[in-house]
């Protein structure tokens, strides 16, 4: 989940209602009206990434381009594809000589791959992030204003006398956070306790966190916590998950994926839907294969449309979409396009002594410069092996600061072992891909 909801968002009110309300209309706009409104931001973004991204002018001038020859997506292939190696290696060339126009800020991701990538995101796409998750939202009767929850660590990590406690509340955003690093069967009465008394309408989670969540609530018979929507995205939510969610906190599960790059966001409408938004970027789909189901899978390309300060063109997203041959329609009326599926998401969860699931421990890796690789191995559950494939920036600090961070999220009652290792050295999956977390033991 990419979104945070920070008092500088509303620094730019005018800006995000008016493309809200565009959101608003367009979810039910004729197919090619949408199409039409992602062309000519394509003409934007492309005259953009032209005249002032050193990177993609190399790239138009030595296949003779100009930006008039982007007109539309069919043309988006006379480019070539941005790989994360590309983003890597041109990470200064990529950056506009007037991002300052836009804000930019750094951002990072490690995606599901187990390498950490550096970027920058702008004020445009914070927009165009803000205007989104406020529709997807609205889906399921959300107004601004509305109190909700929102399940994660990173507040409670920042400092030293906040990482054990388990809620916190911001008045200014209505917002109660819950930490999800601390949800365990002991304290899971604390959690109880927070939720009854701000009673947030909506809840916001990684699946696992509030899987976690709504077990423990069961097992303690603390009942009667209910939600109008639970919020998800981050990784795949597995069915059984769902149903248990939805019958502890009586309501739906929105599913959504999305990403840092921003090029890329589908969201799960209440009919059970997955709805791309063409607004918000370009989808291509590459390599396709037909399944026994009658499906096609295929790997995912995106182009961002809002991004200036930094943009991709044909950004390979490294995960995979399940979309469906018979053109059908979802219930709910709207026109943006439904997929059947996004693969990719790894479900890296962690096991502690303590019994605490903690997904995405890969977020450590943030701390620590330099790291090219990182696989984090768990055999049993006292011990856990964290494998490094060190690059040229990777110091000592980077090793004191990754200790650090590690014994922050996991606590004390396990051992951690750092281990430097080749990129031959790496468990990679069916695919070849790294495996960012490799669980040798039983989560559930
Ligand atoms: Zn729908």
């Amino acid at each position: 989940m990419s979104v945070d909801f920070r008092v500088r968002d509303f620094a730019y009110p005018t800006r995000i209602l008016r493309l809200r309300r565009f959101f608003e209309r367009s979810q039910w706009l004729p197919l090619e009206e949408l199409v039409s409104y992602q062309n000519k931001r394509l003409r934007e973004v492309v005259r953009q990434a032209y005249w002032h991204v050193p990177y993609y002018r190399r790239i138009f001038d030595s296949r003779r381009l100009k930006p008039e020859d982007i007109r539309d997506i069919r043309d988006l292939e006379k480019l070539p594809f941005l790989r994360r190696e590309d983003v890597r290696t041109n990470l200064s060339d990529l950056r506009a000589d007037n991002a300052a126009l836009f804000r930019p800020g750094p951002a990072s991701t490690s995606g599901t791959t187990g390498t950490p990538l550096q970027f920058l995101v702008d004020k445009p796409s914070n927009i165009l992030e803000f205007a989104y998750y406020w529709r997807h939202w609205s889906w399921a009767g959300y107004r601004l204003g509305d109190r909700f929850a929102d399940v994660r660590y990173d507040y409670f990590v920042r400092r030293a006398d906040t990482t054990d406690d388990v809620w916190a509340y911001q008045p200014h955003l209505r917002r109660l956070l819950l930490n999800s690093m601390r949800i365990a069967p002991d304290r899971i009465a604390e959690y109880a306790k927070a939720l009854r008394k701000f009673r947030p309408r909506f809840i916001r989670a990684r699946p696992v966190s509030l899987y976690c969540l709504a077990l423990f609530l069961r097992e303690r018979k603390l009942n009667g916590i209910q939600f109008q929507a639970a919020f998800t995205g981050g990784e795949t939510v597995l069915p059984q998950h769902r149903q248990i969610i939805e019958s502890t906190f009586g309501c739906r599960v929105l599913d959504s994926y999305g990403h840092m790059e921003r090029c890329i966001a589908v969201s799960q409408c209440p009919h059970g839907g997955y709805h791309v938004n063409p607004e918000y970027g370009i989808i291509e789909v590459v390599d396709t294969k037909s399944t026994p189901e009658g499906t096609m899978v295929g790997r995912l390309i995106g182009t961002s449309l809002h991004k200036m300060a930094m943009p991709f063109l044909r950004y390979e997203v490294d995960d995979l979409i399940e979309m469906y041959t018979d053109g059908r329609r979802c219930p709910c009326g709207r026109t943006l396009p439904l997929v059947k599926a996004v693969y990719g998401r790894k479900r890296d969860v962690i096991l502690t002594p303590d019994g605490r699931r903690i997904p995405s421990l890969f977020n450590v890796f943030h701390y620590a410069p330099g790291i090219r690789f990182f696989q984090i191995v768990q055999e049993d559950v006292s011990r856990l092996v964290v494998r490094i494939v060190r690059g040229k920036d990777y110091t000592f600090h980077s090793e004191e600061s990754l200790n650090f961070w590690l014994r922050r999220f996991i606590g004390d009652g396990m051992k951690i072992d750092v281990e430097y290792i080749s990129e031959n050295d790496l468990v990679r999956d069916h695919t070849g891909r790294p495996q960012p977390v490799v669980s040798r033991v039983s989560i559930w």
